[in-house]
């Protein structure tokens, strides 16, 4: 879901909330993966009985690919949420995340025959205390 039609939706303190708390569900799934595979190499051996040597290597590349996908998914959505939370004061006002969005890239493609789909999402918004219209990209 477009960021503009969720901030529509729960408002943007609820919005940057969900935002925070899944990327650090993020976090800590890439936290316990990191565990699994330190613990892992901690008890591999190549002597051990049967198949438990390649288990224990496919048990490790897996967590490892897990965990490093889990970090980078968890700065991504981060980054992202704390870029748009930057941009969220008025100019005029110094209201911070006192705003109602106005239009969306994400709309205006809906209603656009051509859409561009590789652009920057973006959203305009205008302030409730001094009615300021700026664009958060
Ligand atoms: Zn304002």
């Amino acid at each position: 879901m477009e960021p503009a039609e969720s901030i529509v939706r729960l408002g943007f303190s609820r919005w940057y909330e969900r935002q925070l708390i899944e990327s650090h569900a993020y976090l800590v799934t890439g936290f316990l993966c990191l565990i699994v595979v330190l613990a892992s190499l901690e008890d591999f051996s190549l002597r051990g009985p049967g198949y438990q040597p390649l288990a224990m290597l496919m048990l490790i590349i897996v967590a490892g690919l897990v965990c490093c996908i889990s970090c980078r998914r968890y700065l991504t959505i981060l980054a992202y949420a704390e870029h748009i939370a930057e941009m969220s004061t008025c100019e005029k006002c110094r209201a911070y995340a006192a705003f109602s969005v106005t239009g969306s890239s994400a709309a205006r493609q809906a209603l656009s025959v051509e859409a561009d789909q590789g652009a920057n999402a973006w959203f305009a918004v205008r302030c409730r205390k001094c009615g300021h219209e700026w664009t958060i990209s």
